[in-house]
């Protein structure tokens, strides 16, 4: 009889794929922006991206959550698959529209400029899509609401208008809003870029408060020290491909690939 060697444990043996992204391609003109990417996000994961502006991060986050179409590829999300379909002039296109709606109710965005609405309260627009696109009931909505701003630490402007807020508490509004909708992940897209150091700190503790309690995310960021405390996994994206990937501290400590050990050499 052969000897029975050892199972390694695999840590995803019971944790459910949220994101699932195969061989994806997306070119702008003549210009290939993502040339076969593919990666998993399972339950409770906190997937950084980093690389060099212009390598295609954005652009990756932004075909997860359907703002843009990927030219082919498969995008699977909560078990759901994106269906594409290609029109008559050969562009592909997602082929229902209502599978967009729910696509984007699972997975909530925060982006860099925090983009939120000017001309409503911080409850207003906490509860704006629960109320209006997914139908809940307005106490109920507000009771979240609630609950979200007190842990993002901004209850107490919850009347106030996005302008009178400082950058750092605008942006944690925006991340208590993209909670709101109960997603299954959070995409951030450099949610600190736009803020100072002192001001990014309280949006990173508010992001690393939610990696604790096992919130599934994907963070695009340039924050490396943080991304590697907070990473369970790393994907260094250059020239639209993944370059590198592993664990905080493969990427950050022994990468394979000499690009992406020039690129984190530089960020430190
Ligand atoms: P990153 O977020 O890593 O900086 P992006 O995904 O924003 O990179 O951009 C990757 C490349 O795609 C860049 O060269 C950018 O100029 C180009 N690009 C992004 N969006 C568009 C667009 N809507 N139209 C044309 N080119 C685009
Ligand atoms: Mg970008």
């Amino acid at each position: 009889m052969g000897k029975i060697l050892p199972m390694l444990p695999d840590p995803h043996a019971t944790k459910q794929a949220v994101i699932e992204i195969a061989d994806l391609h997306k070119r702008f003109g003549a210009h290939p922006v993502l040339q076969g990417v593919s990666f998993t996000a399972h339950q409770g994961e906190v997937v950084s991206l980093i690389g060099a502006s212009g390598s295609g991060k954005s652009t990756l986050l932004r075909c997860m959550n359907l703002l843009e179409v990927p030219d082919s590829g498969r995008i699977v999300i909560a078990g759901e698959q994106v269906a594409f379909r290609n029109d008559r002039k050969g562009q592909t296109m997602v082929a229902d529209p209502r599978q967009v709606e729910r696509i984007r109710t699972r997975l909530a965005m925060v982006f860099q400029q925090f983009n939120l609405w000017p001309h409503m309260t911080v409850l207003e627009n906490l509860i704006e899509v629960p109320v209006r696109v997914l139908g809940q009931a307005r106490p109920q909505a507000i009771e979240l609401a609630e609950t979200l701003l007190a842990k993002v630490g901004i209850a107490d402007k919850r009347h106030h208008y996005p302008a009178f807020l400082s950058g750092g508490q605008q942006q944690r509004v925006a991340i208590a809003r993209a909670l709101a909708t109960r997603p299954s992940v959070m995409l951030f897209d450099e949610p600190t870029s736009a803020l100072d150091p002192e001001l990014a700190g309280e949006v990173l503790k508010v992001i690393r408060n939610l990696a604790q309690e096992g919130c599934t995310m994907v963070l695009v960021t340039h924050e490396m020290a943080f991304a590697r405390e907070v990473s369970s996994k790393v994907l260094f994206l250059h020239q639209g491909r993944i370059e590198e990937v592993g664990t905080a501290q493969q990427v950050f400590e022994s990468p394979s690939s000499e690009r992406c050990r020039q690129f984190v050499n530089a960020q430190f």
